[in-house]
């Protein structure tokens, strides 16, 4: 994962790579409950931010990248399966034209 940030929409996204997600938001807002199954990234609109766990695997980072950047293009928690949809459809079509994020 090289980018730090991305721009979507003309709005700017930080993108961070961190090897414990759960870890990080405990950290970076410690009163909001976190019991949601946060394990692969999030997207957090409001703060422009992008958050990606650290994986062995290029290929399994740089999927959760487009899926968190669909939510960063305006596809909310509430389309949790039409994201994941989309990123199931579309990251192999990345994937095989060389995209590496
Ligand atoms: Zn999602």
């Amino acid at each position: 994962m090289k980018r730090r940030s991305v721009t979507i929409g003309g709005k700017r996204f930080a993108v961070r790579v961190v090897s414990d997600v759960r870890a990080h938001l405990r950290e970076i807002a410690p009163e909001e409950p976190h019991e949601r199954q946060i394990l692969a990234g999030y997207c957090d609109v409001e703060d422009g931010l992008i958050v990606v766990a650290r994986d062995r695997s290029q290929k399994a980072m740089a999927s959760t990248f487009l899926h968190e950047l669909l939510h960063a293009a305006g596809l909310g928690a509430d389309q949790e399966r039409l994201v994941y949809r989309l990123e199931r459809l579309l990251f192999p079509v990345l994937w095989n034209q060389g995209w590496r994020p």
